[in-house]
C-alpha cells in the first residue's frame, strides 16, 4: 500500500444489504431497536469463518446503538466441554466485542415446552409414531409431494396426553416425535410437518436429567430469538430454506402475546423483550488453502497432525491468534470481504493481505537475524560499544524511538552475503560494500571458512565517514542489510510457520485423497536466531515487523524476555503467489 494512513483506522459507513435492511426497518418503524445474537454450538473451537459472523452480529448492533447476545446453542445434549465454552468467550472478547447477556438455548427449555403445548392446543402440532425411516418414506421428494402421517389427525387431548408422557420419560428414544402440522405437499421440504421435539434419554450438560425430550434446531432457534427480543437474526445462507419455518414458529407461538409462556423465564429473573425477529441470511466465509469444518479440524487435532486447537497453523481463532493475527487485521479482512448473498471461495491472499496491511500500519519495527553469519568490523576496538537511535515505525512517529546497541561483532543474515554473487545481487560480496541499516557502510575484505569450506565469518571495515549524520552517510551503495550486535543480541527460538497444506484445495476428493494427504511437511520450521534487546523485552502477543524478514509475534504462552520465542505471522510479501 502506498497510502500512509492506516487502512484499519478508516471506517467509512458500511453500506451492505444487511445494514441497509436494518436502516430501513428503523426508518419504517418495523423495528424500534437493533438487537442481535451470535449463536455458536459449543461443540468445537471458533474459526475464521465465525469471525465474519461475530463482526457482523456484534458490529451491526453496536453501529445502530443496540446490543448483541452471546448464545451458546446447546440444544443438542452432549458432554459439555467447558474448554469450548471458555474459548468461545475468549475469542469474542479478543475480537473486540462484548455481549449484552450470555445465554444458553437450554435456558429456554421450559418456555419451549410450553410453546409446544400451545401449538398442540391450537391444532398446529401432533405426536407422530412413525419411525425415522417411515418419516423419510412419507416425506416425498423434491418433485413429489409427501403423504400425511396416519397420526396427523389425533385429537388435541390425545396429543397433549402423549406429549406429556414423552416429557415424563415413558417412551424409549425414537418411539415418537412431536411434529408441526404444516403442509406435506409444500415445495419447501422444511415445511413438510417437521419434527419439533424428539425423545432422547441423554443427560444434558446444563439441565442434567431434567429432560428426556429435546427441541429440534428450527423450533429452538427461532423461539430463542423471540424470547431474547432479537430483532435481526443474521445467519448463513444454508438457513434460507428454513426461514419460512422460522417465521411459522415465531408467528404460531406468538410469544409477544403469550405472557404465560415466558413466565418460567421472568420467574428466573431473565428479562423478556417482545420483538418479532427477522432472519436475514448472508454468505459463509470460505478461503482456499484452509479447511474450516469443525469435524475436520477435530480430526487434525485428535490425530496429532497439529499441536492442538491453538496450533498457529490452525484456522481456529485461537490458532491464528497465536500465529499473530490481530483483531484489527481480522476486522479489516471482514470489511474488505464485505457482506453478500453470493457464496464463494476467496483467495487466502485476502486474509494474509489484511494482516500484512494492519501490521504494516501498527507493528513496531525491530531487527532480528534468523540465519546468522558473524561479521567482524576489524577497524573498531575490541571493546567498542555504542547506542544507536532508531525510530520504532517509519510512518508513525507516535510509536517513539529505541536504542540499539552496536559493537565490533555483529550477526547478519547468511543470505545477505554471497562469495560468488549471482547476476543482479545487491548485497554483500568479497570486496564489495553494503549499508548496515542505521550504522554506516561496510566493505568486506575477507572471509573466514571452517574446515568444510563453509564461510563462518566476514572480516569487514566500517567506513568511518559513512556513520549516520556524517557527510559520507549518503554515499550510494546498492544494498542495505539488517544486523544485530553479537554481544548484545538475545538468542531466540523462531518458529517459521507456513501454510498447513501444499495445495489450494485440500478438500478435493481426487483419487480418493483427502486433506490429510496434502499436509505441508515444511509448515513449521524452528530455528535459533538473534533478536535485538528491545525485541526480547516484548510482551507476549506483541507483534513486530522484523525488518526485511517478516512479521512476527511473541508467542502467547512460551515467550519470555530471557528466552524469547517468536512465531512468524506472515511474510513481508506473498511468497506463494510466484510458486504458481
Ligand atoms: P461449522 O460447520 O464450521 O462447524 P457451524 O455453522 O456449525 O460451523 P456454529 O457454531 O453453528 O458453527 O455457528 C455459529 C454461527 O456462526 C452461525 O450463525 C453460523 O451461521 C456462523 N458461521 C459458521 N461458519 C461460518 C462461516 N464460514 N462464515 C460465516 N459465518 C459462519
Ligand atoms: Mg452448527
Amino acid at each position: 500500500m502506498s497510502d500512509t494512513s492506516s487502512p484499519a483506522d478508516a471506517t467509512p459507513e458500511k453500506k451492505d444489504f444487511i445494514r441497509q435492511i436494518v436502516r430501513d426497518d428503523l426508518a419504517s418503524g418495523r423495528q424500534s431497536a437493533v438487537r442481535t445474537r451470535f449463536p455458536p454450538e459449543p461443540n468445537g473451537y471458533l474459526h475464521i469463518g465465525h469471525a465474519k459472523a461475530i463482526c457482523l452480529d456484534f458490529g451491526v448492533a453496536a453501529e445502530f446503538g443496540g446490543w448483541c447476545n452471546l448464545r451458546l446453542d446447546d440444544t443438542n445434549p452432549a458432554k459439555e466441554d467447558p474448554e469450548y465454552v471458555e474459548a468461545i468467550q475468549d475469542d469474542v472478547r479478543w475480537l473486540g466485542f462484548d455481549w449484552h447477556s450470555l445465554r444458553h438455548a437450554s435456558d429456554y427449555f421450559d418456555v419451549l415446552y410450553l410453546a409446544a403445548e400451545k401449538l398442540i392446543q391450537q391444532g398446529d402440532a401432533f405426536v407422530c409414531d412413525l419411525s425415522a425411516e417411515e418419516v423419510r418414506e412419507y416425506r416425498g421428494t423434491l418433485t413429489e409431494p409427501g403423504r400425511n402421517s396416519p397420526y396427523r389427525d389425533r385429537s388435541v387431548e390425545e396429543n397433549l396426553d402423549l406429549f406429556r408422557r414423552m416429557r415424563a420419560g415413558e417412551f424409549p428414544d425414537g418411539a415418537r416425535t412431536l411434529r408441526a402440522k404444516i403442509d406435506m405437499a409444500s415445495g419447501n421440504m422444511n415445511l413438510r410437518d417437521p419434527a419439533l421435539y424428539r425423545i432422547k434419554h441423554v443427560e444434558h450438560q446444563n439441565t442434567g436429567n431434567t429432560w428426556p425430550i429435546y427441541p429440534m434446531y428450527d423450533f429452538a432457534h427461532s423461539l430463542s430469538d423471540a424470547v431474547e427480543g432479537i430483532t435481526h437474526s443474521l445467519c448463513t445462507l444454508e438457513f434460507e430454506d428454513h426461514r419460512p419455518l422460522y417465521d411459522w414458529c415465531v408467528d404460531k407461538v406468538d410469544l409477544a402475546h403469550s405472557p404465560e409462556l415466558v413466565k418460567p423465564l421472568t420467574d428466573k429473573g431473565l428479562p423478556f423483550e417482545a420483538a418479532k425477529p427477522r432472519q436475514i441470511e448472508f454468505s459463509r466465509l470460505n478461503f482456499n488453502w484452509l479447511v474450516m469444518s469443525k469435524r475436520k479440524l477435530l480430526q487434525l487435532v485428535e490425530s496429532g497432525r497439529v499441536d492442538g486447537w491453538d496450533d498457529p497453523r490452525m484456522p481456529t481463532l485461537q490458532g491464528i491468534r497465536r500465529r499473530g493475527y490481530t483483531p484489527s487485521g481480522l476486522r479489516l479482512m471482514v470489511d474488505r470481504v464485505g457482506i453478500s448473498k453470493q457464496n464463494s471461495l476467496l483467495d487466502i491472499s485476502i486474509l494474509e493481505g489484511a494482516l500484512r496491511d494492519d501490521l504494516d500500519a501498527h507493528a513496531q519495527r525491530r531487527m532480528a537475524v534468523i540465519d546468522p553469519l558473524k561479521m567482524v568490523l576489524t577497524n573498531l576496538d575490541g571493546n567498542h560499544e555504542e547506542s544507536l537511535t532508531f525510530s520504532n515505525h517509519p510512518k508513525d512517529a507516535s510509536q517513539g524511538e529505541r536504542s540499539i546497541p552496536f559493537s565490533r561483532e555483529l550477526w547478519i543474515e547468511r543470505e545477505d552475503f554471497e562469495e560468488v554473487p549471482p547476476p543482479g545481487f545487491k548485497r554483500l560480496t568479497v570486496g564489495g560494500d553494503v549499508r548496515l541499516r542505521g550504522a554506516g557502510i561496510v566493505r568486506c575484505d575477507e572471509v573466514v571458512k571452517d574446515t568444510d569450506g563453509k564461510v563462518v565469518e566476514l572480516r569487514c571495515t566500517l567506513d568511518p565517514t559513512s556513520r549516520p549524520g556524517m557527510e559520507g552517510a549518503n554515499r550510494k551503495v546498492k544494498g542495505t542489510i539488517h544486523w544485530v550486535s553479537a554481544k548484545h543480541a538475545v538468542p531466540a527460538e523462531i518458529r517459521l510457520y507456513d501454510r498447513l497444506f501444499t495445495v489450494a484445495d485440500p478438500d478435493n476428493d481426487e483419487g480418493g485423497k483427502s486433506y490429510v494427504d496434502y499436509l505441508n511437511p515444511d509448515s513449521r520450521k524452528v530455528v535459533t536466531g538473534y533478536v535485538e534487546p528491545a525485541a526480547a523485552e516484548a510482551a507476549p502477543e506483541q507483534s513486530f515487523q522484523f525488518e526485511r524478514v517478516g512479521y512476527f509475534v511473541a508467542d502467547r504462552y512460551d515467550h519470555k524476555p530471557a528466552a524469547p520465542v517468536f512465531n512468524r505471522s506472515v511474510t513481508l510479501r506473498d511468497t506463494w503467489a510466484s510458486k504458481g
